[in-house]
């Protein structure tokens, strides 16, 4: 059967949540002509502990990096663990790619004062863009500490008194383990919206109707900023069960089923996990969805791999 396919709403104008929701349900295959066009995609890489671990980071940045994606992103180890490697490694990409980072930066466990601070020699080091997020205590640590930020709410606003910084947030399809309820988490991501920040990137989800429900909530709300959907390929599934626990995300009894007798055979849990996840962005691609973060583990192939699927191409020659 030959669908006819709805023409993209507003190219090149920005993708906003209502633009997503009200965009066409089905889209086509990526094709050339008459199809989606080549979504937005950004990519979290982790600071690295070792030499080793820091040549895997960069050639996983330089192979992503010829996707041109809108961002890249570098995590911030609980309670500030990796500040100073966070920072190296942010300030290396704005001096040695093409890409624009952000930071990650959490506040729980320091001082305003610090955390300023930090934002500020961010901005001095030609950094535009953070991603604010509270964070976690140590397990078993309650006290956050009187004069720190204590909610991402309070830190974009701190950031919005340091500098004119793009703001990212992190937002929870499947609610945040800790908030009162899903609406008072809901309208805390509203907060942190108003405050100042211009985009929320998901905790990864594996239950894509969770994720879509959740964009009907997050618009019934009056939240109109993108909602970007974090994407986890998931090689190794025992991990992913941690996480899962950890985080409350769902894992549904079909992505079980797919990994089971397969902890022995890395090789098939790989070619698994491509076609879970690309079945993932291509369903929420065919929803509207035009913008895809990914949690790249610093592993550049299966994101490679996705994107490609979902259209986009490499824009500059590998380096
Ligand atoms: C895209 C993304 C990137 C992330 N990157 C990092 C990173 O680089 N480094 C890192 O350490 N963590 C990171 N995290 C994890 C994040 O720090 C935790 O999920 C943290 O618990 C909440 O941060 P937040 O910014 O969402 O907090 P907020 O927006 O302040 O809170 C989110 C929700 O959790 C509730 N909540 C959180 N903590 C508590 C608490 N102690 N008691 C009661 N309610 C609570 C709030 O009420 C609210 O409903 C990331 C998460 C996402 C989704």
């Amino acid at each position: 059967m030959n669908l006819p396919l709805a023409p993209h709403p507003l190219p090149g104008t920005e993708p906003v949540l209502e633009r997503w929701m009200s965009g066409p349900r089905f889209g086509g295959l990526p094709l050339p002509e008459g199809g989606s066009p080549a979504p937005a995609l950004s990519f979290e890489f982790f600071p690295p502990k070792t030499e080793a671990l820091e040549t895997q980071l960069w050639a996983c940045i330089r192979r992503l990096e010829t996707l041109s994606p809108r961002f890249v992103s570098v995590t911030y180890g609980a309670g500030g663990s990796t500040r100073e490697r966070t920072h190296a490694t942010v300030i290396r990409i704005v001096k040695e790619t093409s890409l624009i980072p952000a930071a990650h930066l959490t506040c729980m466990g320091a001082d305003r004062g610090e955390i300023d601070e930090i934002a500020a020699r961010y901005w001095e080091g030609g950094v535009r863009h953070i991603v604010a997020l509270r964070g976690d205590l140590p397990p078993g640590v309650e006290d956050v500490g009187a004069n720190g930020y204590q909610s991402a709410v309070e830190l974009v606003e701190g950031l919005r008194r340091v500098a004119d910084f793009e703001i990212s947030v992190a937002a929870y399809p499947e609610i945040h383990p800790r908030a009162a309820s899903p609406q008072a988490d809901l309208d805390n991501l509203k907060r942190k919206l108003d405050a100042g920040a211009t985009r929320a990137i998901t905790q990864a989800f594996f239950d894509s109707d969770t994720y879509l429900h959740f964009l009907d909530r997050c618009l019934a709300a009056g939240i109109t900023a993108p909602i970007v959907p974090g994407i986890l390929p998931v090689t190794n599934f025992a991990q992913a069960r941690k996480f899962a626990d950890l985080t409350g995300t769902i894992i549904p009894d079909w992505m079980a089923r797919m990994f089971e007798g397969l902890d022995e055979d890395p090789e098939t849990r790989r070619m698994v996990s491509l076609v879970i996840a690309a079945e993932q962005v291509r369903l929420l691609q065919a929803n509207g969805v035009d913008e895809f973060h990914f949690y790249t583990l610093n592993r550049p192939d299966l994101t490679y791999a996705i994107a490609h699927i979902l259209g986009v191409r490499p824009q500059v020659p590998a380096a």
